[in-house]
């Protein structure tokens, strides 16, 4: 439960809040998951007024604000077609418009779309304070801040990504989602998700050979009470093969 609640105006304020040291403060977001939360006595410190609600492109990077909305990034034209159906899929629009980048990162699990997609894409986080990078691979299997918050989160969009996903209706949870991004080096990474606590690097390669025995043995022990590790690792060969085909009859057309 939310029983102290921060607004700082800089990011020296907040700051200091962060290192008084003698409450446990945590950074809030849009609060959609804080504001739920059974937790004793937290005390939070609202980024918003901050400025980190902006998305800059810098070269082939998007720089996106960790208190940008899922909303503002869905409506931020640079980014890939694809990465706006995934993030429709992720939240509904009321929650688009509360839910920051940031929270969401921060409270994904293995069955949040933009989290999978973003790992896919290896996207990496900055910390406040000293800009300290942190992929996001090292960030969901270690669930270790490198500072006080997420300033925001570097986005590559010089590559190809794609996301297909298995769900009891279009816009539910995933029960095995799967994105590949590729970049035009020819690096393939491909994540997986809709089970376990995090989405789960299946492979980071220079190239797609032996992706479909990465996929199988990735999900090997994926099986819980919403589907086999078998029905996972067969759906999930399906969709990477999916995904590579029509990449490559892309490529073809260009
Ligand atoms: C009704 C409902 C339905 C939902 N359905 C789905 C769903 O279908 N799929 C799905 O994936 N998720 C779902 N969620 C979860 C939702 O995506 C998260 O609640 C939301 O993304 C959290 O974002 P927020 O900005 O509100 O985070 P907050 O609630 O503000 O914070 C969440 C966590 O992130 C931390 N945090 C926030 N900002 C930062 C920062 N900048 N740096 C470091 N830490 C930070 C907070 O301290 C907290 O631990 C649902 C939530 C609700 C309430």
């Amino acid at each position: 439960m939310i029983r102290e609640y921060y607004r700082p105006k800089t990011a020296l304020e907040a700051e200091l809040l962060f290192s008084a040291g003698d409450k446990k403060f945590v950074p809030l977001g849009g609060g959609s998951a804080l504001s739920r939360s059974k937790q004793e006595d937290l005390c939070v410190v609202d980024l918003r007024d901050l400025g980190l609600n902006r998305i800059e492109v810098i070269g082939h990077k998007a720089i996106i604000g960790a208190t940008v909305t899922l909303q503002q990034l869905l409506e931020f034209d640079p980014i890939p077609l694809v990465l706006k159906d995934v993030i429709r899929k992720s939240a509904t629009l009321n929650l688009r418009n509360q839910a920051t980048v940031g929270g969401y990162l921060v409270s994904a699990d293995g069955r949040s779309p933009l989290a999978i997609a973003m790992m896919a894409m290896d996207a990496v986080l900055i910390w406040h304070p000293n800009q300290q990078p942190q992929s996001i691979g090292d960030w969901f299997s270690l669930r270790q801040p490198r500072g006080f918050w997420i300033n925001a989160i570097q986005l590559n969009l010089n590559l190809d990504v794609d996301y297909e996903q298995v769900s009891r209706t279009p816009m539910d949870q995933p029960i095995l989602a799967i994105s590949v991004a590729r970049w035009p080096s020819g690096r393939i990474r491909v994540a997986a998700g809709g089970f376990g606590n995090a989405p789960l690097l299946v492979l980071d390669g220079p190239e797609d050979s032996g992706v479909l025995e990465a996929v199988k043995n990735a999900l090997s022990d994926s099986g819980d009470e919403w589907a086999s590790a078998e029905y996972r690792q067969a759906v999930g060969q399906v969709f990477v093969r999916r995904i590579l085909d029509k990449s490559a009859s892309s490529d073809q057309s260009k």
